[in-house]
């Protein structure tokens, strides 16, 4: 008898002659870890009794590869894959990009521009009348009117340009559960928690966002409702966005997965490889195949993050046990060769981390930034602990931290910043200070300078105290709203004084939905007081080129 493949079916022949109930789309290839969210998804709703097919990448040129596995029973759902994909195909230039992590032979070109709209618009063409579910990055992140930086131009709701029929925002294990779980039953899927719709009347209990056309006429306006839908991620409730006639209603946010459910979800037969279907390696695979998520959530609050808003400030973590159990199975891993090459989540240090007193009525934009909240509760000196158990297990040469360390954080506890610079930095260790200007780094709710250079110090006397010879590389990001040249040179006569070249710096991109995105489009701060935008590429190139030396 044929074994069955270990992976979620991609083709005819893994399917059989089986119908399936729910079909997830992807523009990334179909990698079988818990980072790729159609393998995640996937799982999630197979170990819940679902049978679920994934097609990835799939032409757009015609829906023939939308029908591969058949018409699903329940649902079709929708991802452009870990990244947004005008930002995964487009410069801070707009310059074509080449590479692809998340593509066999790492080569761009193997998913369209929009690509949520695009696979959308492919699934009604091969399938008419199916549910139509968009999730992922790009939907989250597109769910109101938001500002395009690769159009230079205000878009509506991506509910509305794709015409899906739900779009599923933050994580969605709970929203897709209640989905599958409604239409198999006949149900409609209006209101779970954690999702989008499209309705002609308004929702009275909703908090009105200002409406796609008072944006377009007053931009000025994106920072309100950018900053409303930033608060529903955290405090809740009901919020609408009239686009014209009709009105975008964001349901609740889902509650975060609690530590047993992450625990499960861990859990599952994630087989960490490609699809056997790829002749070529994808660049991601090498990256993660034995990296451990801790965690989810940041509570950083950065202006400029996508994942962190994707993924809400509220921290939610595995347990221990499961971390462990994780790590065992990695070394029986045919592939293991001795390395958990990272452990963390959007942040290095957030694991175990809560808020004392319940974030529902918090009007905080960051736990952290301007100083660290009285009400967060970190467990770095349990994080060390684990990191050290990691190491000692049988088979485990080496764990390495890989996971951006928000040093603010790490300077409240000497145990993990022993634990960290000495044992589990591997050479090089990855921080973002972002900038040296005060004024900028508050736009960027990021912690101040002084807490970078703390660090540096605790960083460079307990290496040299344990003989390695170690680095910190700081990320750096030029043109960020509000910046100006001189704040640049403040930046770079600092690095200079140093000695250094920067390896890490990145002109600002105003990724889609965020905070910063709105300052770039309307030149306000968060507070409605005007600041100056480097907004032409000219002037972006200048502060760029200030920042490497060019
Ligand atoms: S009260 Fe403090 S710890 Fe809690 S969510 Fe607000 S800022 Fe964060």
């Amino acid at each position: 008898m044929k074994t069955p493949s270990p992976f979620l079916p991609m083709t005819r022949a893994e399917l059989g002659s089986v119908e399936l109930d729910v079909l997830l789309v992807t523009g990334d290839a179909y990698v079988d870890h818990p980072s790729f969210g159609a393998a995640l998804l996937g799982r999630w709703l197979k170990a819940h009794g679902y049978r679920v097919g994934v097609i990835a990448q799939p032409r757009w040129d015609s829906p023939d590869d939308i029908r591969r596995l058949g018409r699903p029973r329940l649902f079709a759902g929708v991802s452009a894959g870990a990244l947004d994909s005008m930002l995964a195909h487009y410069t801070a230039f707009r310059k074509k990009r080449h590479d692809d992590a998340y593509t066999p032979g790492g080569c761009a070109g193997a998913r369209p521009n929009r690509a949520c709209i695009v696979y959308a618009g492919l699934i009604k063409r091969a399938f008419p009348g199916m549910p139509v579910i968009l999730g992922g990055i790009e939907a989250s992140l597109r769910r109101a009117a938001h500002y395009d930086f690769w159009t230079d131009a205000l878009r509506r709701s991506i509910l509305l340009d794709s015409k899906a029929d739900l779009l599923v925002y933050g994580m969605g294990e709970r929203a897709i559960l209640e989905i599958a779980e409604r239409l198999r039953k006949g149900k409609d899927i209006e209101g779970i928690p954690g999702t989008a719709f499209v309705r002609r009347e308004d929702d009275p209990q909703a908090a009105r966002l200002p409406s796609f056309e008072e944006i377009q006429s007053h931009p000025k306006l994106l920072m309100k409702g950018t900053l409303a839908l930033e608060r529903q991620m955290l405090n809740g409730g009901w919020a609408s966005q009239k686009h014209a006639d009709r009105n975008v209603i964001f349901a609740p946010p889902a509650e975060p997965l609690g530590t047993q459910e992450l625990d499960k979800l861990y859990s599952l037969p994630f087989t960490r490889r490609a699809h056997p279907s790829y002749k070529q390696k994808i660049p991601a695979v090498e990256m993660i195949q034995f990296s451990l998520a801790s965690h989810r959530g940041c509570a950083g609050g950065c202006s400029f993050c996508s994942l962190a808003l994707h993924q809400g400030r509220r921290i939610a973590s595995r347990s221990r046990r499961s971390i462990e159990e994780e790590a065992r199975a990695l070394t029986r891993h045919p592939d293991w060769k001795g390395s958990i090459t990272d452990l963390g989540g959007p942040s290095a240090n957030m694991w175990g981390a809560s808020c004392a007193v319940g974030p529902e009525q918090c009007r905080r934009a960051s736990c952290l930034t301007p100083s660290i909240c009285p009400h967060f509760q970190d467990s770095q000196d349990a994080l060390a602990d684990m990191l050290r158990f990691l190491k000692t297990l049988p088979g485990v040469r080496h764990v390495r931290v890989a996971s951006g360390v928000r040093h603010d954080l790490a300077l409240r506890s000497g145990k993990y910043l022993r634990a960290l610079i000495g044992e589990f930095t591997g050479g090089q260790l990855k921080l973002a200070p972002e900038h040296s200007c005060g004024r900028v780094l508050r736009l960027m709710r990021k912690p101040g300078f002084k807490s970078f250079t703390e660090f540096l110090a605790v960083f460079e006397r307990e290496s040299s105290a344990r003989g390695k010879e170690q680095y910190v590389v700081p990320y750096l990001v030029s043109a960020f709203p509000g910046c100006t040249d001189s704040d640049m040179r403040e930046l770079s006569k600092w690095l200079k004084a140093r000695g250094w070249r920067p390896q890490q710096a990145q002109c600002f991109i105003p990724t889609p939905g965020t905070v910063a995105s709105a300052m770039y489009h309307a030149g306000i701060d968060p507070d409605g007081r005007a600041i100056e935008v480097a907004r032409s590429d000219a002037e972006r190139n200048r502060q760029h080129r200030i920042l490497v030396g060019g």
